[in-house]
């Protein structure tokens, strides 16, 4: 079955990075979902998607094998890998653009621990649509491409259908992937890895004289670029430990993700997360932290020092750049004095107010009356908007909870998929004018929200 132009570039990297033994069950596979743009844009034909993105049967070139790697949950070091995924291979697409094509939830794997191997249908469908919404909200991410139903049923706090996604992501590699390396305290190893990640990632960094250094420098600018557009959008990572980090910069590991409604910064959703280490606000300066974990692991190649100086720029950058994110939602492209402490203000009030954060800046640009103050429209006004940056930024419609609950409940326990196909189009324009049941409705919104992990 030639469908993928595989190249596994992986399997050829030190035997410890990965291992090939895993099992997988899909007693009746079957295609719930397919996203037919990504494969039209990956260069893939129609196929028996059911039995080759199920692990019933390989497509031809495929080597799969699990990655190891490590990583700091909620603070502390653990040995991980994918316990519960499959990476089937690299797909080279006709542009000569490499993913990674994984199949997530196949199975288990000898990182599996006490684990099950597998996933949920409804939990792959939230990484489907959110994912997809990511996407389409400008915000780098890892693709899903396919969803099928397993068979089998998994059994979490409640009997579920079992599912696999395919996953496609320019590489699984994670800031945990580096701290697995540098706990095998083995130089070469660092160093060949960190090459064939340099060459996969930054290939433009590769013949500098301080290619390690600026390796890092940039994958934490793309860190504090990617943590900009999530609080941009009001998004929540809600598990943000460095397993969950991607070095290329795409949001990746969608478990108890959600997006605030009520403007809160100290918002949390996830039902693990107890001191609020991941909300909303806190995400920038857990950038940071898991930043510095991944310098360590770099140090047998690079000077503390001057890594140290790199990290130590990261506030500076990041405050800088989220200034300039709120000053463009606010339509505002230069900003001076006033214009920094308009966006000071303004989000006193918001969460004053207790305001929807994604309606209340859609709805800025329509220059109506609003809850504000007076003087601050007027100041603001001064300033001269730009109300077509501002829709440019300011999403009007986003996955809300409540919408999202919805359409999952619907296809993943009553099989009714027209909801969720239809949010999933509504998904796809979230910057086109829309004021209708998509938008915010105050009473859908549920304040004590959960959302739950790894399921
Ligand atoms: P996550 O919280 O999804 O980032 O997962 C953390 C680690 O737990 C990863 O190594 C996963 O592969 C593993 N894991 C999560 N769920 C399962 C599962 N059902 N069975 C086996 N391993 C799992
Ligand atoms: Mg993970």
């Amino acid at each position: 079955m030639n469908v993928f132009n595989f190249d596994n570039s992986y399997r050829n990297l030190d035997k410890r990075l990965y291992s090939n033994e895993f099992i997988t069950s899909s007693v009746n596979p079957e295609l719930v979902l397919y996203n037919l743009k990504l494969a039209d844009k990956l260069g893939i034909p129609q196929f028996d998607y059911a039995k080759y993105l199920s692990g019933q049967s390989f497509p031809t070139g495929a080597n799969p094998i699990a990655q190891a790697y490590a990583g700091h949950q909620f603070g502390y070091l653990n040995m991980l890998g994918d316990g519960r995924a499959l990476l089937l291979g690299e797909h080279i697409t006709p542009k000569n653009r490499r993913f990674d094509i994984q199949l997530k939830g196949s199975g288990r794997t000898p990182y599996s621990r006490n684990g099950d191997g597998k996933a949920t249908l409804y939990s792959m469908l939230r990484e489907y649509l959110i994912s997809h919404a990511m996407e389409y909200l400008n915000i780098p991410t890892t693709r899903s491409l396919a969803v099928i139903k397993t068979g089998e049923r998994v059994l979490r706090e409640i009997e579920h259908s079992g599912a696999i996604l395919t996953r496609v992501a320019s590489s699984h590699i994670r800031v945990g992937t580096f701290q697995f390396v540098a706990m095998q305290q083995d130089e070469k190893l660092l160093r060949d890895f960190t090459h064939y990640t340099i060459k996969r990632h930054y290939p433009e960094l590769e013949n500098l004289n301080n290619t390690y250094l600026a390796f890092f420098n940039e994958v934490m600018n793309r860190q504090i670029d990617l943590i900009i557009n999530w609080l941009r959008v009001g998004f929540i990572h809600g598990v943000m430990n460095t397993d969950n980090v991607s070095i290329s910069g795409e949001t990746i590991d969608y478990g108890p993700c959600a997006f605030m409604d009520i403007y809160n910064p100290n918002t949390v959703f996830s039902s693990i997360d107890k001191q609020g280490r991941y909300s909303f606000i806190n995400q920038g300066g857990i950038g940071k932290w898991n930043m510095a974990r991944f310098a360590e692991t770099l140090l047998p190649l690079i000077e503390i020092n001057k890594v140290n100086e790199i990290l130590s720029t990261y506030d500076s950058i990041f405050k800088d750049r989220w200034y300039r994110m709120m000053g463009n939602k606010i339509g505002i492209e230069n900003l001076d004095n006033s214009a920094y402490s308009l966006i000071d203000e303004l989000l006193i009030f918001l969460e004053e107010k207790e305001l929807d954060y994604t309606s209340f800046f859609r709805d800025l640009s329509k220059f109506e009356d609003n809850k504000l103050n007076k003087s601050w429209n007027q100041e603001w006004k001064k300033l001269n908007p730009d109300k077509g940056l501002m829709d440019s930024v300011n999403p009007a419609v986003i996955p809300r909870n409540s919408l999202v609950e919805d359409v999952l409940q619907k296809a993943a326990f009553f099989n009714n998929f027209e909801p969720f196909n239809e949010f999933l189009n509504v998904l796809s324009t979230p910057y086109l004018n829309r004021d209708d049941f998509y938008t915010f409705n105050p009473e859908s919104v549920d304040k004590s929200y959960k959302t739950f992990c790894g399921t």
